[in-house]
């Protein structure tokens, strides 16, 4: 993989595909700087185990360590306010009558951008790393690239200045997406995964089954325990 001798800012959440695009990006660039962005989450666990992973990353692997840059918060407060999603609310796992699952949070994936996008501007990066999957199963139309492209070409012309968005979970599944951390980081980043991320719809972080974290049974964990058991060659 060509290095790219600049700085980008991540979309990270603390949950797994954000953690891969991590490694991914402090592979690839100079220096990386963390984005996360509370907007009234259900479940705080997921902010906690941003800095866990952080700090596991840099224990666990010094090269990557001295490029990994500052982390930033943003509150995005309003954003809850007007999300009534199984996300934000107590509102039950499951699908809307257009089809979209209730875990959609409206325009999410778009103000993640703008946001990241403004600081960048700020800071001075113009590459975003975010983790976006077009093979997710809930098919999230702000995860489309088309949808991706119209957004960064609008923040480009509106910021007069080019950003590139780098999404390299775009087209691997969940069993593609450990293999991809396996190849940038060994058995030693696929363990940080498993133990130090949170995917879990539900906010559940009590047992540790050998997918990770979770309740075991909302379609975030489901899909993350197919996936390793993909990529493990683990019987159910
Ligand atoms: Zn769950």
């Amino acid at each position: 993989m060509t290095s790219i001798n600049q700085t980008a800012g991540i979309l990270f959440s603390g949950g797994q595909d954000s953690a891969t695009c991590l490694a991914w990006a402090l592979d690839k660039f100079d220096r990386v700087e963390t984005i996360g962005f509370d907007y009234g989450q259900r479940h705080d666990v997921e902010m906690t185990c941003r800095l866990d992973v952080r700090t596991a990353v840099q224990k666990i692997f010094p090269k990557w360590a001295s490029k990994l840059g500052e982390d930033h918060v943003i509150n995005l407060a309003g954003l809850g306010q007007i999300s009534e999603t199984s996300l934000t609310r107590a509102v039950e796992i499951g699908v809307h009558e257009n089809g979209l699952p209730t875990t959609f949070v409206p325009g999410r994936n778009l103000i993640f951008l703008n946001y990241a996008a403004a600081l960048g501007w700020r800071r001075g990066f113009s590459h975003l790393v975010a983790g976006m999957c077009e093979a997710d199963f809930s098919g999230y139309p702000d995860c489309r690239i088309e949808t991706l492209d119209a957004q960064m070409q609008a923040i480009s012309l509106g910021l007069d200045r080019a950003f590139t968005l780098h999404t390299p979970l775009m087209h691997l599944s969940k069993a593609g997406a450990w293999e991809l951390a396996e190849s940038l980081g060994g058995a030693r980043l696929v363990q940080i995964i498993r133990e130090k991320t949170h995917t879990c719809y539900k906010g559940v972080h009590a047992d540790l089954h050998s997918w990770g974290y979770g309740c075991g049974d909302c379609p975030a964990c489901a899909l993350r325990a197919k996936g390793w058991i993909e990529f493990s060659g683990e019987s159910k």
